[in-house]
């Protein structure tokens, strides 16, 4: 029998959502303990990049819940006693063809009527602002608002504040079982060395979130989508922002008939370019989309397919050298939006299911669980994030 402890909240996962979570609960004076089964973003947050974006969310609900997001880091960064990367110098969406260009225009226009700061720019503005980029692209779609931070150190940052207004946090330890009174209430949280009483969880586990939710007899429709990244050594300034490339967006967002020019490998594994230079000036390359289950290993075919759609839209870093790859995997939902929800255990919440928006997403996300802990009115409407949207659904997977 471990340690017994009493708290209000418990948050299950160390990531950037459960750091974010504990961190809004911690502001809010809410007597919270994070527990997290390895180090703290040992998950996908410790796999991923650290863009903070809105130029490729869906307009209309999903952009304004990004930009709401989005609108939090300058304060919060700056409040922070940790630097946390925090750049907000815009991104570029590359345009390939003029297909695209209809296409982007439109998608432009709808992110503007939204009060997104995004602008449309023929080749000779995106080749001035980007001149390194290849010169047969058509020309760009630009959004000033964008940021980027590094993940692992937006964790340790909210925590290490969350700890200095009375948080606890627990590594090393996972959460293997979680009591209820007949389903009516949570009542405690086990771990192999403690357990914590305590009236309110929020599973906060990333891709593990449904063995979470299984503790408690909930089905959590998330499947793990990887995706693998290329890090480049130390090199010439290629690109001033980040840099992604928007024929991507068209199949994700609807136009499913359209097929870019790409080789079947990139197309198999959902290869397309998104390029973001560091502080320190190696470049994040990516990036790929597959489910393959809960492997994190890379595969050379698809670091391959990575690096060509890459030199193919900066033919310069053809013989830069490649330090690093890895591979992390994406909470992925069937709708895209994360699950931000009470759920029909009173007590028991859900904050997962971001899949390649975590990070931008983590401020809001944090922020709106700890309103609902604590009775406060939501900054959003929140009903398309709710668990219960799923209810009923036969397929968990759908491919994009
Ligand atoms: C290649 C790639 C690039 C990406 N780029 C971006 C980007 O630029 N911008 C962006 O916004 N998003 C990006 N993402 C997505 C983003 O990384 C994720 O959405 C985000 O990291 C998810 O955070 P999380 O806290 O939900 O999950 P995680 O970071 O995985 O945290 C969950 C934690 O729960 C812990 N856990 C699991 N089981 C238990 C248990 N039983 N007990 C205790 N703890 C447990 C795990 O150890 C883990 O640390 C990218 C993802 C990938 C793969």
């Amino acid at each position: 029998m471990g340690t017994k402890k009493s708290v209000e909240a418990v948050v299950i996962g160390g990531g950037v959502i459960g750091s974010a979570v504990t961190y809004f609960l911690a502001l809010n004076h809410v007597e919270v303990i994070l527990v997290e089964r390895g180090a703290i973003a040992s998950g996908t947050s410790g796999r991923c990049e650290g863009d903070v974006v809105v130029c490729d969310k869906e307009p209309g609900f999903d952009s304004q819940l990004a930009k709401l997001s989005l609108d939090l880091f300058p304060q919060v960064a700056s409040q922070l006693d940790y630097d946390i990367g925090w750049t907000q110098k815009g991104s570029l969406l590359i345009i390939e063809n003029e297909e695209e260009m209809e296409a982007a225009t439109r998608f432009c226009g709808r992110l503007a009527a939204e009060g997104i700061p995004a602008r449309m720019l023929d080749r000779k503005e995106a080749l001035d602002m980007e001149p390194a980029l290849a010169k047969d692209i058509v020309g760009g779609m630009e959004t000033t608002c964008d940021g980027s931070l590094y993940p692992m150190g937006l964790a340790y940052g909210l925590l290490h504040e969350a700890k200095k207004r009375g948080a606890r946090i627990s590594t090393y330890s996972p959460v293997v079982k979680i009591e209820t009174d007949n389903k009516t209430s949570i009542h405690k949280v086990i771990t192999p060395d403690a357990e914590i009483i305590t009236k309110n969880v929020v599973n906060a586990a990333g891709v593990w979130a449904p063995t979470i939710g299984k503790m408690v007899g909930l089905n959590i429709p998330i499947t793990p989508r990887q995706g693998q990244m290329l890090v480049s050594e130390r090199a010439f300034p290629v690109a001033s922002r980040k840099v992604m490339e928007f024929g991507y967006m068209m199949a994700k967002f609807g136009n499913r008939s359209y097929v870019r020019n790409v080789s079947p490998e990139m197309e198999e594994f959902g290869v397309a370019l998104v390029f973001e230079p560091t502080e320190a000036q190696n470049f994040l390359i990516g990036s790929s989309r597959r489910f393959v289950g809960m492997d994190t290993s890379c595969d050379i075919r698809v670091l391959r397919a990575i690096a060509q759609r890459a030199i193919r839209f900066f033919p310069a870093i053809k013989d830069i050298n490649i330090i690093r790859s890895y591979a992390g995997l994406r909470p992925y939902t069937p709708d895209h939006l994360p699950i931000i929800s009470r759920t029909e255990i009173p007590g028991f919440y859900v904050a997962a299911g971001h899949e390649g928006d975590g990070i931008g997403l983590s401020l809001i996300t944090g922020k709106l669980i700890a309103q609902m802990i604590c009775d406060q009115s939501l900054a959003i409407d929140i009903s398309p994030l709710s668990l219960a949207r799923f209810q009923g659904r036969k397929k968990d997977v759908c491919e994009s």
